[in-house]
């Protein structure tokens, strides 16, 4: 269970998240959707504790993220992957290395064991025949899929997916779309996306949260807020997106 209770974040002046509380049981799948600006974004990196709140509680099944248990963050941490919209996958590596690499060195598997797996999530994501190639070699959307196999790797129980589709050709944006609807379909990791894909959001969520100004406004099942949203602003919004 991920909840985060009255949790602010400001940088500066501007308040990104304002008093925040939402939560997201074990499994679900959730999007998180609104206007750019509005902290979809910076809620994602909270959870990667690549930032920290100024105010509020952020806690992973019980275990506090913020304030810190230090003791418990790294661990914490490791449950937790997540795919930027940049790929970021290591340029001097192969494929199947980008995805070994985190597996040998912070969880601790063997070398073999590590490709084994490897392959079998590049096998996953369409690129078991490519795990020679490095990242220049493929194309985005293939350099997308290989670092959704690397996120896996670490055998996440959450899986934080940002904006994975906005740096793709059109063309190439289906096939990563259709990966993640598998892994939503076969898994039971817990997924929080941010996307502007109205119609993944709308099959592969559980719940849909719409942002505004740091707060969520409105939340419920896809069938609700994308058919009869009852806020204005999210009215404003899914007319200007879809
Ligand atoms: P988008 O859809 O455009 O990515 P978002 O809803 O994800 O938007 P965030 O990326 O969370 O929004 O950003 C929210 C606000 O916080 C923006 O006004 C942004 O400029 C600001 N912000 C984010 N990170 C930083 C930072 N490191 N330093 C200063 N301001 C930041």
């Amino acid at each position: 269970l991920i909840r985060f209770d009255n949790v602010t974040k400001r940088f500066g002046k501007n308040t990104v998240l304002d008093d925040l509380c939402f939560s997201v049981r074990p499994g679900k799948h959730v999007t998180l959707i609104g206007p750019s600006g509005s902290g979809k974004t910076t809620i994602l990196r909270l959870l990667m504790t690549l930032v920290k709140p100024d105010e509020g509680v952020i806690t992973i099944n019980g275990d506090r993220l913020f304030p810190a248990d230090s003791k418990h963050v790294r661990e914490v941490r490791k449950n937790i992957g997540m795919v930027f919209q940049q790929f970021n996958l290591f340029p001097n590596m192969n494929v199947l290395r980008n995805v070994t690499e985190a597996p040998v060195k912070v969880l601790g598997l063997s070398k073999d064991e590590a490709e084994e797996r490897g392959r079998e999530l590049l096998d996953l994501v369409g690129l078991g025949d490519r795990c020679g190639a490095k990242p220049t070699q493929l194309s985005g959307g293939q350099q997308q899929r290989v670092a959704i196999a690397r996120a896996l790797a670490m055998r996440p129980k959450i899986l934080l997916l940002d904006e994975v589709t906005s740096a793709l050709d059109p063309e190439l944006v289906a096939g990563v779309l259709d990966v993640l609807r598998d892994i939503a379909r076969t898994t039971d990791i817990t997924m929080l996306c941010v996307t502007h894909e109205m119609n993944f959001a709308r099959d592969i969520s559980d719940d849909v949260l719409m942002f505004d100004a740091g707060k969520v406004i409105e939340s419920g099942p896809p069938e609700k807020i994308f058919s009869e949203p009852e806020h204005e602003r999210t009215r404003e919004f899914l007319g200007a997106v879809l």
